[in-house]
């Protein structure tokens, strides 16, 4: 069963964010940074990051913008922020490196597109939107990805730019954890960036960008590039962007599972539940969502300590951070 956070900072109480949630109408933008802030982490950069993201994205929407728009600006913001697993300052594989995963989805038109294990791009989130819109396909992976992303004018950057200081020292002392208990005691560790948006029409769009499970092996791609797992958008039915255990979240299908049952008659605040249980109680997976659905209500929920996250509406100054 879903379980309660153990700890909880935030700009507004509980009850506060919940009636802000349910309330009806866009535009609206709702962001995530990751299941995996750590709770001994200072929650300062994570609160700034994730309120500017979401501010972004929602100035795209009033400007004319988009759902997909503002869900790109915002998930550029956070691929951009050294504090978060996506773009710059990824999480490294065992090799030391960093191989990135991103998807996007348009609910209008169920354009999707999406890159995997690319380790040149500064933000993968805009080869994934390139993938969407201009090719047939929907996902492109490694150095294909990258040549595509080349010749649609992205800029490239050396694999060593994407690596923080602060990556470096946790992928040591996992190297030297892993040594001792083997790679699989260490690759659990998580964090993502993702974004909802709806507009004033109930246009829906997500976004979500990764660096992957921490240490992982090469090669491996988790929940976040594949559309319906860690990315689905459907005017229809809702926007939803996953983060946790990419191998538990791929097993249920997270992202369409609470999208189906956002048109089905749920609030997204309790699809988002009820998506978290299904992810603990049928791959036993720890992770969370956010969802924004086409009457501007919006929600989210999370089964690990911590998800840091922030919404904003039209009509407020400032976005709200809670983590
Ligand atoms: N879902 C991501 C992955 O498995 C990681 C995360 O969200 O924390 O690659």
């Amino acid at each position: 069963m879903f379980r309660a956070p153990m700890a909880y900072a935030g700009d507004l109480s509980q009850a506060e964010f919940d009636e802000l949630l349910d309330r009806r109408g866009g535009p609206a933008v709702v962001v995530h940074g990751g299941a995996g802030t750590r709770v001994d982490a200072d929650p300062t950069p994570y609160f700034e990051g994730t309120r500017r993201a979401a501010e972004a994205g929602l100035r795209v929407l009033l400007g004319g913008g988009s759902a997909l728009d503002a869900a790109q600006a915002a998930a550029i913001v956070l691929e951009d922020d050294p504090h978060f697993n996506a773009g710059t300052g990824a999480a490294l594989t065992s090799n030391g490196d960093v191989e990135l995963d991103a998807s996007c989805m348009d609910g209008t038109t169920l354009r999707a597109g999406a890159v995997a294990c690319v380790k040149n791009l500064k933000n993968p989130i805009l080869a994934a939107r390139r993938v969407c819109d201009d090719t047939p396909h929907v996902l492109m992976c490694g150095p294909g990805a990258e040549a595509f992303a080349r010749e649609s004018g992205i800029a490239e950057i050396p694999n060593s730019a994407l690596i923080t200081p602060r990556q470096r020292a946790r992928w040591q002392e996992l190297h030297e954890q892993a040594q001792r208990e083997g790679a699989d005691s260490v690759r659990r560790k998580l964090g993502t960036i993702g974004a909802v948006a709806v507009d004033g029409r109930g246009h829906v769009a997500a976004a979500t960008s990764t660096g992957g499970t921490m240490y992982k092996r090469p090669g491996r791609v988790g929940d976040t590039p594949i559309i319906g797992a860690g990315t689905y958008a459907d005017d229809h039915e809702a926007a939803a962007s996953s983060t946790g255990l990419g191998e538990a979240i791929l097993k249920v299908s997270m992202a369409r599972a609470a999208c189906v049952r956002v048109r089905d008659g749920a609030s997204p605040r309790s699809a988002a539940v009820a998506a978290v249980g299904l992810l603990r109680e049928r791959a036993q997976g720890e992770g969370g969502i956010i969802i924004a659905g086409p009457d501007g209500r919006l929600g989210w929920a999370y089964n690990t300590p911590r998800m840091s996250r922030a919404v904003i509406r039209a009509g407020m100054n400032s976005a709200k951070a809670a983590v």
